[in-house]
Order: structure tokens, then sequence, then C-alpha cells
């Protein structure tokens, strides 16, 4: 754990990523919502990006550096909207729009090491997505049912 390590925000700053994986960051904050890895590709081929080797390393930088996600669920990248977390989060997906809200519960997090280490499970990685309808949605499809 980290997290007593505070980082200024010029160290911040000098993290950002350059060359392809500044490429894609790009692409992906323009974008704004879960995009796959194709779909990425595409947006890229403009700036003479064209193997997707390219892109899936570039995304796995981003991944490391924590500036990205990715979404199992849908097979899919997106921006993190955080400066930075330590932990892993979850996600909450809205099927409807498209939305992804991060869920970062350190009792979450908590109840998973808890489980592992009673259950003697050693854990790799961990990916828990939440998929439904956003509360925005929700009051969207309210209305029109009420009409
Ligand atoms: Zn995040
Ligand atoms: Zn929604």
């Amino acid at each position: 754990m980290s997290l007593g390590t505070e980082t200024k925000p010029a160290e911040a700053a000098a993290k950002e990523p350059v060359g392809n994986a500044g490429r894609v960051l790009a692409v992906l904050r323009e974008f704004g919502r879960p995009i796959s890895a194709y779909d990425l590709l595409d947006r890229l081929r403009p700036d003479g990006v064209s193997a997707p080797t390219t892109v899936y390393r570039a995304l796995k930088a981003l991944i490391d550096m924590r500036l990205v996600h990715r979404l199992e669920a849908l097979n899919a990248y997106v921006v993190c909207p955080h400066p930075r977390h330590v932990e892993d989060v979850c996600f909450a997906i809205c099927e409807a729009c498209g939305r992804v809200d991060e869920v970062d519960d350190q009792r979450l997090r908590r109840f998973v090491d808890d489980w592992c280490e009673a259950e003697g499970f050693l854990l790799s990685r961990s990916a828990v997505e939440l998929i439904g309808t956003c509360a925005p949605c929700r009051r969207t499809v309210a209305r029109d049912e009420a009409r």
C-alpha cells in the first residue's frame, strides 16, 4: 500500500504518456465512453497507426499507469476519471447510455481480500462490473412511461 506517498501535481504531469500511448489516451479522452480496441484503431488510422498490436501495447502501458481501465463485460477500454487510485475498483456500466461509474470503495477491496485470505485463494486480478441502468436513464424511462 502506498497511500502515504503523496505525489505532487508536477510529478503527475510528468507521467503523461507520449508516443502511441499518448495518441491512444487522447482518442479515449475525446470519445469519453467505453470503446473497443478495433474502434480505437479505426480512429488512429489517420495518425498512421495501422497495427492492432500497436494499439494493444499502448493500452497495456496506459492500464499499467492506471490511466485507462479495461471493462471485461464490454471488452472495451475507458479513461479513468480519477487522477490516480492505487486500488482496483468496481465499475457500474449503464446499458442505456454507456456511462461508466467507478465505485472506488475500500469495503469491496477489504471483502475480497478477507475472502481470499479465508479460502486460501491466491488472487491475480479481479473485475467487478455491475451492468444495469444509471439513475438519469431510469428517470428518463420513468418520465416516458408516465406519459
Ligand atoms: Zn479509475
Ligand atoms: Zn444511463
